[in-house]
């Protein structure tokens, strides 16, 4: 066992220093203790456990909730040469066969999954032959039903403690009240000496403010036009991301938008944009922002309020990762609540309207009773919707549900790349390019352009084919198909439909169990964090900072300074001071400063009131009581 843990972060990503708490999570879970991380996102959670993992040494098994998360962390482990493995349920025979053989042969590092993995008999038999030596839960929250994202198939994860007795477990989440930590240490259960460790919420070098103004987007355009820097306006709603970043371009502010409804392709080059300066604002809902952490994002404004203050502290915390002066705006009017409290009866559809879904969608995909059990679909929701006559809000809603309640798993367009794969060996390859030209033409220019061809399925980009060789997209595609059926490559092609996964059979509609804890508790919980969100906005008592750390269960001793309920306060105090304490506190400061104290310093201290600090210190001067020399001022002796 490797335990120079430092050594361990430099070989492999070349960082001299671990980040605060970072040493602390590992060295616990190395002395064998279940451990829980809070730590804000962007903190380094993920190097946290890949060190203990390495550490540890033996195979890392690691769960965690999204696709694009986990394809994301294994890339970067490669990246890092770092043997890393992930399944999916989207992923090809050819693919899974392709990863075991990884694991088994090649001794991989980390293995990734979803946790709906671990409810398949034949993974758990697998994985009691790999025998992992540390078992990582990301995105815990995931396991509470207290928390903002509940997914009850995290829940599987407790049968692996029983499975694995002697191994450690490691939670890390970025949010999470008492409650929910105190629910995932439970959920886990996590043995005697287990550790939390809490790394502080507090983000010194945001300015969180409320406003609430007549006209959202006229202070929008007030605020831009005061400001500089990259910024982010969220909006809940995916036509207005349109509206917003149009008004904006025709008054002269660089803005996009996006939204999960755009293509890959728009995405993806609207992202870069953005990412690379060119453009300015992203107008964008909340799909925008998981994974992107631009460090100099100045300013996010809020144009609706998130559900919840965890989604609220997540996505305003985009604002200022280098540590740089940053605001988080929330536009804020009384019928917003309205919207909220709304929102959530739609979220929710009557129990009855569940089954119907569930029982269409199931003719529709042709499933009879008892078929479909751990089968991927495609399922082209447009037609669906047409087919039925259905509203798309109430169907995705009873999908969310259905979902949870591990019936049938909605998956919409995330991983809808194409992926290739060469499936001969390179000598072989250059005897068989002959039998197509633009095949060939191909074959050169994506060994050029992606690497690892021979071993794994690597995603390609089309589009971009098609610039490099100056074909159109279609041609690319018919040609990626030609290679195929020559059986040169193996490809999978662009997915253009989402898909539905079962992760059961199909039953009788009217045995649908929709229970309590994914129903009227969820409602509830959800009503609880509404609450939190509009009590955050309507507050104008409190500093913003002491009572988003409160909700989160920090203790936090002084106010903020910065938030616009400190900044008001501060300037009403100043208001509120007489002539005579004006000049008691200017000699009493003058005094105690034998030096000299700089004007700038004096305004500082009196705050807002500039003016009237400055006639005091005029009419002192005349008066002979104090002096002025260069920039200082000085008591007169
Ligand atoms: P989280 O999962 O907590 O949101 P990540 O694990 O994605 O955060 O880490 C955010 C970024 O911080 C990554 O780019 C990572 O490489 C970087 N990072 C993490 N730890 C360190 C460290 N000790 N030194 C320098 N950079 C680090
Ligand atoms: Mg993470």
């Amino acid at each position: 066992m490797t335990t120079d843990i430092h050594a361990i972060l430099k070989k492999y990503w070349g960082y001299d220093k671990f980040r605060p708490l970072q040493e602390d999570l590992i060295r616990s879970a190395l002395a064998g203790n279940d451990t829980l991380g809070l730590m804000p996102t962007g903190g380094g959670k993920s190097i946290v456990f890949q060190v203990a993992g390495l550490a540890i040494g033996g195979l890392t098994l690691v769960i965690s909730p999204l696709v694009s998360l986990m394809k994301d962390q294994v890339d970067n482990l490669k990246h890092h040469n770092i043997k890393a493995v992930y399944f999916h349920s989207g992923m090809t025979l050819p693919e899974q066969r392709i990863a075991w053989e990884k694991l088994v042969f090649n001794r991989a590092q980390f293995l990734y999954i979803a946790p709906e993995r671990l409810a398949s008999k034949r993974f758990i038999e697998e994985l009691k032959e790999l025998k992992p030596s540390f078992i990582v839960v990301d995105e815990a929250h995931c396991i509470s039903q207290w928390g903002y994202d509940f997914r009850p198939s995290f829940l599987n994860i407790k049968s692996l403690r029983k499975l694995f007795p002697s191994v450690t477990v490691m939670a890390l989440t970025a949010t999470a009240t008492p409650e929910v930590a105190e629910d995932i240490r439970r959920q886990l259960d996590f043995r005697r000496g287990n550790n939390t460790f809490q790394m502080s919420f507090v983000r010194n070098n945001i300015s969180y403010l409320v406003r609430k103004p007549e006209v959202k987007i006229a202070e929008i355009s007030r605020i831009l036009e005061r400001t500089v820097g990259c910024s982010i306006i969220y909006v809940r709603n995916r036509k207005r991301t349109m509206e917003i970043a149009d008004y904006l371009n025709s008054i002269g502010i660089n803005a996009t938008y996006y939204h999960a409804g755009l293509s890959f392709e728009v995405k993806e080059e609207r992202q870069n944009a953005w990412r690379e300066d060119k453009i300015r604002v992203m107008v964008a809902t909340n799909a925008f922002g998981m994974g992107i952490d631009k460090p100099d994002v100045r300013l996010v404004i809020h144009h609706d309020m998130p559900p919840s203050l965890e989604e609220y502290y997540q996505e305003a915390g985009r604002a200022g990762r280098d540590g740089q002066i940053s605001y988080a705006v929330l536009l804020y009017n009384k019928s917003d609540k309205g919207v909220l409290r709304r929102r959530l009866t739609l979220e929710f559809p009557d129990r009855k309207i569940i089954s119907k879904v569930y029982e269409r969608v199931c003719i529709f995909l042709n499933l009879a009773v008892g078929e479909g059990y751990d089968r991927l679909y495609e399922f082209d929701i447009d037609l669906f919707l047409r087919t039925f006559a259905m509203q798309s809000d109430q169907v995705l809603a009873a999908l969310a549900i259905l979902g949870k309640a591990g019936y049938m798993e909605y998956l919409d367009e995330r991983e809808n790349s194409a992926r290739v794969m060469i499936r001969t060996t390179r000598e072989e390859l250059y005897n068989q390019l002959g039998q197509s030209h633009n095949g060939e033409r191909l074959l050169v220019c994506i060994l050029r352009l992606y690497p690892g061809l021979f071993t794994d399925y690597v995603f390609i980009n089309e589009k971009r084919i098609a610039r490099e060789l100056d074909m159109d997209i279609e041609e690319v595609y018919q040609t990626l198909l030609e290679l195929a059926r020559l059986k040169i490559i193996s490809y999978v092609p662009r997915r253009r439909s989402p898909y539905i996964y079962m992760p059961t059979a199909r039953e009788e509609a009217r045995y649908l169990q929709i229970g309590k804890t994914i129903y009227e508790d969820q409602i509830k919980r959800r009503e609880l964090r509404i609450e939190s969100m509009i009590d955050y906005a309507d507050n104008d008592g409190n500093c913003r900072v002491e009572r988003m750390l409160k909700y989160f269960g920090e203790p936090k001793s002084s106010a903020c300074g910065s938030c616009d309920i400190c900044r008001s306060e501060r300037e009403s105090r100043n208001k509120k001071i007489s002539d005579a304490e004006l000049y008691k506190r200017l000699m009493t400061l003058l005094t105690s400063h034998p030096h000299g104290v700089r004007y700038e310093r004096v305004e500082e201290t009196f705050g807002a009131d500039k003016d009237r600090v400055l006639t005091m210190v005029r009419h002192l001067c005349s008066e002979k009581l104090i002096y002025a020399e260069g920039p200082l001022l000085f008591l007169k002796r």
